[in-house]
């Protein structure tokens, strides 16, 4: 068994050419000016470990963490080199090899199980713990206190938790099932517990267009923050949950995903071969938009600016769908594909890097100057809302479908 993983390990590890293409875009490169820190120098690194030239220690899992899983060395390698599955791979062997390193991500991760219930403790527990350290959005004596003796990053370390889920805001829409669509959405853990209202808002707007929407209460995390980590089995086991709530469904067109992450993540397990496979096609929100030529309009005319980076997929086509929903507007806001230093949701590692990074990119693109930014993913949402409270902005970010509202001839939402 181990030499049929290392069999697959090594042959991922020798498509990499060690051109070097990768580090013009690498961040953790660009910004830490060492070769150890680049994709290919990470690749190396893992391939020692392949080799049992190098150890699992916790100096390798260290210099593995820097990968900030922004995605865009895929873009810039020729040889197509599976570097997501050899830095997953990698992680999950560390951790094997030395389960005293992750006792505690084991417990904090753990909680995001195949159970939609012990996700909403880790959330509930979550959300209590911040009221407990917080007082308007400033650590209190408590807060002080506890991240002195912890030594934590203050304030914004911890999410801030929607008061209420998706689930417990209701179905507030009218449903008009004119189109003859029956989707069923799957919402993330951005759009269930963060960000409720980007949900919300989605859902408005697929009702309004006459689309028939179903919302498995049972759906959990699509397990992409814990592969991150190497938590393989463990993801593992979400997906397979994810896979037998949506199969449940009857007479589905497809399934629709808030989460671009979940996307990829669950047609890979349909291709994988393995069971149970998801039996409905699952597309992006934009997708299914675009798709469907769903007729949405903006939110917002002014002082907004639209995000997305290769993590989410084609920027490119968020780009011209939001060229398209102004064209009839006197200005088309900016669109930045810049990356802003976002990693896998709830991921506080890197903290110092990262917030080199988002200064230069609130810098590059005059963020300052903007009420809002809307991203294409809740990472990005969830990392730059932690960034501007901790440095005190006043610009707010929200998911794309937040500045999108249905088109006013097909306005039939009820409302509360
Ligand atoms: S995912 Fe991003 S940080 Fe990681 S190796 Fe690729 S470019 Fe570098
Ligand atoms: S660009 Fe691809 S082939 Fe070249 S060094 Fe980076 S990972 Fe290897």
């Amino acid at each position: 068994m181990k030499e049929q993983n290392n069999k697959y390990l090594t042959d991922l590890i020798d498509k990499c050419t060690n051109c070097g293409n990768c580090r013009i875009i690498c961040p953790a490169y660009k910004y830490t000016g060492e070769e150890i820190y680049s994709t290919r120098g990470r690749i190396n690194l893992i391939k020692g470990l392949a080799n049992e030239e190098l150890h699992p220690s916790s100096e390798m899992k260290n210099l593995l963490s820097v990968c900030l899983n922004c995605r865009q060395c895929l873009r810039y390698c020729p040889a197509e080199v599976e570097y997501f599955s050899i830095i997953r791979y990698a992680k999950n062997r560390i951790r094997n090899r030395n389960w005293m390193f992750d006792i505690i991500t084991f417990f904090t991760e753990g909680l995001f199980s195949h159970k939609h219930a012990t996700s909403e403790m880790f959330f509930s527990a979550t959300g209590l713990f911040r009221k407990l350290i917080y007082k308007n959005n400033k650590l209190n004596f408590i807060g002080r206190f506890m991240g002195r003796s912890a030594k934590l990053r203050p304030v914004t370390d911890i999410p801030s938790i929607a008061r209420r889920n998706f689930f417990e805001m209701g179905i507030r829409h009218k449903l008009n099932n004119g189109r003859d669509i029956r989707t069923a959405l799957f919402t993330g853990c951005g759009g269930k517990y963060l960000y409720p209202e980007a949900a919300d808002r989605f859902v408005m707007i697929l009702r309004s267009n006459g689309i028939e929407t179903l919302i498995p209460k049972e759906q959990v995390c699509c397990g992409n923050p814990l592969s991150y980590k190497g938590l393989l089995k463990k993801s593992e086991n979400v997906l397979k949950k994810n896979a037998e709530v949506y199969n449940q469904l009857i007479g589905l067109n497809c399934i629709v995903s808030l989460c671009s992450d979940a996307v990829i993540a669950f047609k890979e397990r349909s291709d994988s071969g393995k069971e149970p496979k998801f039996r409905f096609p699952v597309l992006n929100w934009l997708d299914f938009l675009l798709q469907n030529k769903i007729q949405v309009i903006p939110e917002y005319e002014n002082s907004i600016i639209f995000h997305s980076c290769p993590k989410c997929g084609d920027f490119k086509v968020y780009e011209n769908f939001i060229k398209n929903i102004y064209s009839d507007y006197t200005k088309i806001p900016e669109f930045t594909h810049d990356y802003c230093g976002s990693t896998e949701l709830l991921d506080r590692s890197n903290p110092g890097l990262r917030d080199q990074i988002t200064r230069d990119f609130c810098e590059m693109n005059g963020i300052k100057g903007y009420s809002y930014i809307a991203c294409s993913s809740f990472e990005c949402v969830d990392h730059l809302n932690a960034y501007f409270l901790r440095n005190q902005l006043s610009v707010k970010a929200i998911h794309f479908v937040q500045a999108l509202r249905p088109a006013p001839v097909n306005d039939t939402s009820a409302g509360t």
